[in-house]
């Protein structure tokens, strides 16, 4: 088969690979029905975290089971199914606890933009769709192997309850999946932080009830006179940056919460700013699979569609053009077709 191979710094090549094969009893392998480009595939395509030798890409995948291996039971050929990246048992404490990004077994799941891939503990990390779905909700789907469970996780950890205020920082796919999520949440009051018309646009279609285009002091003042002088009930750090970070803490009352999923880059805290704000920090790599089920349900059933950010589509040969495109900042997120 063929699959996209990063090289080197905006060196993304579709080139030949071996078939992945079953190596372990417990993995699965799946054909991919369609896959995509992620934000944090970025880093290394822009030479920041760069591997050394050539890496097969993707880590948002959905499809149809080829093969499993013998230990697994509860998966079969046939289904269609949803998986995370990081690949979990589903029954150690730290899984038991809703973090399976944590699962003391955790495998990270490489290689998704091809034809094929092989999915560990198969049984623990695949969710499969009631049946077949439609052509229309595959890539709502996709969306919840990352982006949209990741988007849900930041609402989660920053505490969104029904009509309390809400801001998100970033308007990326993830940030503006946290609009979705924060607004499935009950939320309120939804600020959305984008400087670009197109998003800001899909931000007030996922229920973004104002936009603040102002960064820095300026933006936490927004913020602030939007609630009443306090900041927001509960704040999604989306990017993570420096900058977006002390945003997104900035820009929250004091007992209200952060959700943090950009992953960090360069950020500091000082303890002492820490210390005085009275904000509550929680975040880190999504726990995808506790939601799955959940959020599964949620586009089955028509009422989320949180596929409405991928707003380029192309055939997985020209995966090159779906990075560039989402590095210059055409597109929001490449959804690709093998
Ligand atoms: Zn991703
Ligand atoms: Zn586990």
């Amino acid at each position: 088969m063929r699959g996209a191979i990063l090289y080197g710094p905006r060196d993304v090549r579709f080139e030949e690979r071996a078939d992945p094969k079953i190596i372990r009893s417990t993995d699965a392998i799946i054909r991919i029905s369609v896959t995509c480009v992620c934000g944090s595939d970025l880093w290394p395509y822009r030479g920041i975290q760069m591997t050394t030798e050539p890496t097969p890409m993707g880590h948002e995948y959905c499809g149809v089971v080829e093969e499993v291996g013998s230990a697994v039971t509860s998966i079969k050929p046939g289904q269609f199914v949803i998986g995370s990246f990081f690949a979990s048992d589903n029954t150690c404490p730290n899984c038991q606890a809703g973090y399976q990004s944590s699962c003391q077994h955790k495998e990270l799941v490489g290689g998704g933009q091809a034809p094929l891939l092989r999915v560990p503990l198969a049984d623990g990390t695949l969710v499969a769709t009631p049946g077949v779905p439609p052509d229309d909700l595959i890539p709502s789907l996709l969306a919840l192997s990352d982006v949209m469970g990741t988007g849900w996780f930041a609402a989660d950890a920053a505490n969104v309850k029904p009509g309390k205020s809400v801001a998100v920082v970033g308007d990326g796919a993830v940030g503006l999946l946290g609009v979705l999520s924060a607004k499935q949440m009950g939320a309120g009051r939804i600020i959305g932080m984008s400087r670009h018309e197109s998003r800001q646009k899909l931000a007030r279609e996922f229920g973004a009830t104002d936009i603040v285009t102002e960064r820095g002091d300026e933006g936490v003042a927004r913020i602030k006179e939007l609630t009443d002088g306090i900041g927001a009930d509960a704040v999604l750090e989306c990017v993570g940056t420096q900058e977006s970070m002390m945003q997104a803490i900035r820009s929250t009352r004091p007992g209200g919460s952060v959700g943090y999923v950009g992953v960090p880059h360069g950020v500091e805290l000082k303890g002492e700013e820490l210390f005085f704000t009275h904000v509550r920090l929680h975040g880190g790599p999504a726990p995808v699979r506790r939601f799955l089920p959940e959020l599964i349900d949620l586009v089955w059933n028509g009422k989320i569609n949180p596929g409405r950010v991928f707003d380029l589509t192309l055939p997985l040969d020209q995966v090159a053009e779906g990075y560039r495109a989402m590095d210059e900042r055409r597109a929001i997120k490449t959804l690709l077709r093998p």
